[in-house]
């Protein structure tokens, strides 16, 4: 198996992981909040732990994967009044929108997708357990998690909670006891939605659905792996720590993974910055491989700053790497028959050797991205190199090799349709208006051909004719 070692938040270090059992891994990674539609700060974080699942997989454990959607919270609530729709209503029309972009992105479905409304008695239980143990306390129908009960609070974050409680305040219409203190159940305004609880009708805090979820959704008291974005380090994931490790007494999550933010000429991406790119915008522009491809181009950790340009460069990428597979099916029918040679067997290999390294080594999908571009190379080379004896055995290997890659980062790689009758018509049609030096007549039919989605190349054996924009 491979040893796979990435950074983890709560110790600052590049550590090898060790699952608690055996290949099995338990990953639970916070979901959305459904009250607009996704963005690309949203597809950064899901391809980022989509990929890293897919590389678990690849690597040969079984990944037991949830995320949740924070379907009701202050913004759902102000939403659905602002909209005059139900919150129900509301979070069900953006999980939609969510799961139709997570199909486009090719984002495997999670295990489990747990929402907070269904889950309202495991919350209750995990609230009562809490004010039993003295690290939580009820006024006036709001339940307070005690910070300063909770010894190892500021482990993640790393901050201690004396610089904490600079310019903390209580504000108004808050009961809690010390500014730290955070909600972990809030009694309602009429009108908003509610659940009887031992403290009379209310709802819950953000931070406390997480802790309930991983123990009862996942089943287990200690995660192997906790993910989100970086915004989510404080206050969120510190208080999902506090909560969840003063209820079971046991560690929360083995292992933390964040990833950095989208930026727009440097600027976080959110929609509470105004900057928000709908991911359904983006994809009427570019297709969703080449948005998958620009959101992995670098490291998980760094920021990735938005451009127009980012998006061409990824546009060519996906092109090239789609044109390697087509390279190849043209190559394989006219290739000399024979078996593989250790010599070509390593060639493709060697490529392999390194995405895996490089992917071993904190996920370092740009680096893994450099060696799947080394595959697409060789295969280009397979097209001009008459010198060597390429094979079908050599291309079909090389071939199945960019297939696994790709799969590994979560591509599928488009099949091009062959030009119909039409099509091939059209250009034998061109090729005899240049035989007959009829250059603009061959030229309106290369725009022809064209506007039906396909392009003409000219090659020493002949016109080459394939489709382009392969979705
Ligand atoms: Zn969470």
């Amino acid at each position: 198996m491979n040893k796979i070692q990435f950074h983890n938040t709560l110790s600052s270090q590049v550590e090898e992981f060790t699952p608690i059992s055996s290949n099995n891994i338990k990953m639970y990674v916070c979901g959305i909040t459904p009250y607009d539609r996704c963005h690309l700060g949203h597809a950064r974080c899901y391809v980022v732990f989509d990929t890293i699942r897919r590389y678990f997989e690849y690597s040969g454990y079984n990944v037991e994967y949830v995320q949740n959607f924070t379907d009701i919270d202050d913004k759902i609530i102000n939403r659905s009044k602002e909209l005059n729709i139900g919150y129900k209503e509301l979070a069900e029309k953006f999980i939609d929108d969510f799961f139709e972009n997570c199909k486009k992105i090719n984002i495997k479905p999670a295990s489990e997708y747990p929402r907070v409304s269904q889950h309202i008695p495991e919350i209750l239980a995990t609230i009562t357990r809490l004010v039993e143990k003295g690290y939580a306390y009820a006024v006036e129908g709001d339940v307070y998690y005690s910070v300063k009960k909770f010894e190892g609070y500021g482990k993640l974050s790393k901050r201690n909670t004396d610089d904490l409680l600079v310019g903390a305040r209580i504000a108004p219409g808050e009961k809690k006891r010390d500014p730290l203190d955070f909600a972990l159940w809030k009694a309602s305004k009429p009108e908003e939605p509610s659940w009887d609880s031992p403290w009379g009708k209310g709802r819950p805090g953000w931070h406390i659905e997480c802790s309930a979820m991983s123990l009862h959704e996942i089943g287990t008291e200690t995660l192997d792996i906790h993910g989100g974005g970086q915004d989510l380090i404080f206050p969120h994931h510190e208080n999902e720590i506090a909560q969840s490790e003063a209820a079971t007494g046991k560690p929360f999550a083995n292992y933390w993974i964040h990833n950095g933010f989208v930026t727009i000429n440097k600027e976080k991406m959110s929609k509470s910055l105004g900057n928000f790119f709908a991911l359904s915008d983006i994809f009427a522009k570019y297709a969703p491989p080449v948005v998958r491809l620009f959101l992995i181009s670098q490291h998980y950790r760094t920021p990735l700053d938005f451009s127009d340009n980012k998006l061409e460069q990824a546009k060519n990428g996906w092109e090239r790497i789609t044109r390697a597979k087509e390279i190849a099916e043209n190559l394989i029918p006219s290739a000399p028959e024979g078996g593989l040679t250790q010599f070509h067997k390593n060639l493709a290999d060697e490529y392999v050797k390194k995405f895996t390294e490089s992917m071993n080594n904190d996920f370092n999908t740009s680096e893994a991205l450099a060696a799947l571009h080394g595959l697409v190379n060789q295969l280009y080379s397979f097209e001009t190199d008459r010198s060597s004896d390429i094979n079908k055995s050599a291309i079909k290997y090389s071939l199945s090799k960019l297939t696994e890659i790709c799969g590994v980062l979560g591509f599928i790689l488009p099949s091009r349709q062959a030009a119909n009758d039409e099509i091939m018509s059209l250009v034998q049609q061109r090729l005899d208006a240049r035989k007959n030096k009829d250059f603009a007549k061959a030229d309106e039919i290369r725009k022809k051909i064209d506007s039906l989605g396909y392009v003409v190349e000219d090659t020493p054996s002949g016109p080459r004719v394939r489709q382009v924009n392969v979705k």
